[in-house]
């Protein structure tokens, strides 16, 4: 793992997070900035940069990733109101974090096409 990696860190222990979540290969975490009433972020174990970075061989963990996603937000009360799964993809995509995660954002409309 980068030794400079928020998310690895977090993901050791290092750092203290809110945990919604977890199985082997994931960690689901609240965002310590909601842009949401749920805002939650869901992150592969194994450090990935981001999603430019992923390949075939990456469905079973994108799977995890979407069920869990999934799970918590019916825990959330949201997925039948409807809410997004959005990952950012480096400075133009608003990536700020390089390790690859997935906000699960829902509690109240949301624009499109996103600003
Ligand atoms: P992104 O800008 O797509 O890379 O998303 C990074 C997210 O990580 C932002 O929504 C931040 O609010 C969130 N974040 C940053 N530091 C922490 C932290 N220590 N614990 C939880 N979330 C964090």
């Amino acid at each position: 793992m980068p030794a400079d990696c928020l998310f690895c860190r977090i993901i050791a222990g290092e750092i203290p997070s809110t945990k919604v979540d977890e199985d082997d290969t994931v960690l689901a975490i609240r965002d310590v900035n909601p842009q949401a009433p749920t805002h939650i972020l869901l992150m592969p174990k194994a450090h990935i940069t981001s999603a430019q970075d992923l390949g075939k061989t990456d469905g079973a963990l994108l799977g995890n990733i979407f069920a869990m996603s999934a799970d918590l937000a019916d825990r959330e009360g949201i997925a039948s109101t409807g809410y997004r799964v959005v990952t950012n993809v480096g400075r133009d995509g608003g990536q700020s974090v390089d390790h690859l995660h997935f906000h699960l954002l829902g509690g109240r409309r949301f624009a499109w096409p996103p600003g």
